[in-house]
């Protein structure tokens, strides 16, 4: 969905876009509305006002399917996860949440939030129909009325207990708490998730072939991508289960050099030179963790401010740098932090101290020898 989408801007620092498809959908509901749902509702219209008020209303649906996925993005952020970006698109919104919620009620809670959003906006709506019916024209109240049906539809069929909906995290999160294991709960989900796409399937074909109805087309497209999604998150739950079961000190490096944050880019860059490593923990003058640095970093410092720019000033700090304890799941490792090697290093740190650091290198390695059946070893040495 990165292709072909537009962007719109961005909303408390999170890019909004828009797939093309979003046009079919912004088309299709303005004609349903202007040819079949006014017309019925306020027969007195004219059909230039049924247009128009079938056009706005498909738009400020749109809207209204956003505010759901902000509302998604604002709780993940309160929780520390990241929010990128939000694109809208045929069969609705996507909210990219690259991090794992860190507890069932931080998942339960992000999930929750786009449906909660829809039910209050949809009563917002009903609410404004019925309390301004008597001063507004009926096209008017009929769009309102519709706006606040299709936001409760849209809470409502979120809500249905499968992955990817809103409602399969929901249960995901529930079966988290019971089972104590996230990678069960996921596979709950997402078999939640397959039977859910096997329906919905089965509605559209009855909708198409029994009642001739052509929104079964759209329902058997939603099946497929329902299957597809519930499918790959079943998929990725074993090897997910494995790394569950790797702690971060198994492969750890402990043989560190490390950055003291008070020392010039100058004074730094003569230690570094001396040593193997591309990325380094930096420290402060009390030992504590502060960040890291890696040399492409400090390549960016111009030469002359060599002397002048502090470690600490040029560092990548938490959260943009990934703080671990050394008893986190390599699991939690992954699901955190897309790391790039030459650039980013695991602070892995017990109590406050820096107790050893895992480099893209490192983990890579572990995929690799967990993919052969192979246990990784303890003594993995070194960084990269
Ligand atoms: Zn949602």
């Amino acid at each position: 969905m990165t292709y072909a989408t537009f962007p719109l801007g961005r909303i408390a620092g999170i890019r909004i876009g828009a797939h093309w498809s979003v046009l079919i959908v912004l088309g299709l509901l303005a004609w349903l509305l202007a040819t079949a749902v006014l017309p019925v509702g306020a027969p007195d219209s004219t059909p230039v006002a049924n247009w128009a008020a079938g056009i706005v209303s498909a738009a400020v649906f749109l809207a209204s399917l956003l505010a759901h996925e902000m509302c998604h993005a604002l709780v993940a952020r309160r929780y520390g996860l990241r929010a990128e970006r939000i694109t809208l698109w045929l069969l609705g919104g996507a909210t990219e949440l690259p991090d794992e919620p860190p507890t069932p009620r931080a998942q339960l809670l992000v999930a929750v939030a786009g449906p909660a959003a829809s039910l209050l906006v949809g009563g917002i709506f009903l609410g404004g129909a019925v309390l301004a019916a008597p001063v507004l024209p009926a096209v008017v109240s009929v769009s309102l009325v519709w706006l606040g049906w299709s936001n409760g539809v849209l809470a409502a069929f979120n809500l249905l207990p499968g992955t990817p909906l809103d409602g399969g995290r929901v249960l995901e999160a529930i079966a988290w708490r019971v089972t104590g294991s996230r990678d069960r709960a996921r596979r709950i989900a997402g078999a939640g998730g397959q039977v859910l796409a096997a329906a919905v399937a089965a509605f559209g074909v009855w909708e198409l072939l029994i009642r001739g109805d052509a929104t079964g087309f759209w329902l058997i497209g939603m099946s497929w991508f329902l299957a597809l999604a519930a499918r790959g998150e079943m998929s990725a739950a074993p090897l997910r289960e494995v790394l569950a079961r790797i702690r971060l000190r198994e492969v750890m490096s402990t043989d560190l050099v490390t950055a003291p944050g008070w020392y010039t880019v100058q004074g730094f860059l003569d230690q570094a030179a001396r040593t193997r490593f591309r990325t380094f923990p930096v420290v402060s003058f009390g030992g504590a963790p502060v960040g890291v640095v890696s040399l492409s970093a400090l390549s960016r410092v111009p030469s002359s401010a060599r002397t002048s720019v502090r470690i600490e000033d040029i560092c990548v700090k938490p959260p943009a740098c990934l703080v671990a304890s050394p008893d986190a799941p390599l699991s939690e490792v992954f699901s955190r932090a897309r790391l790039r090697p030459g650039q980013d290093l695991v602070l892995v740190v017990d109590r406050g101290v820096l107790v050893g650091v895992a480099a893209p290198g490192d983990l890579a390695r572990v995929l690799e020898l967990t993919a052969l059946g192979v246990r990784p070893g303890h003594d993995a040495g070194s960084v990269k």
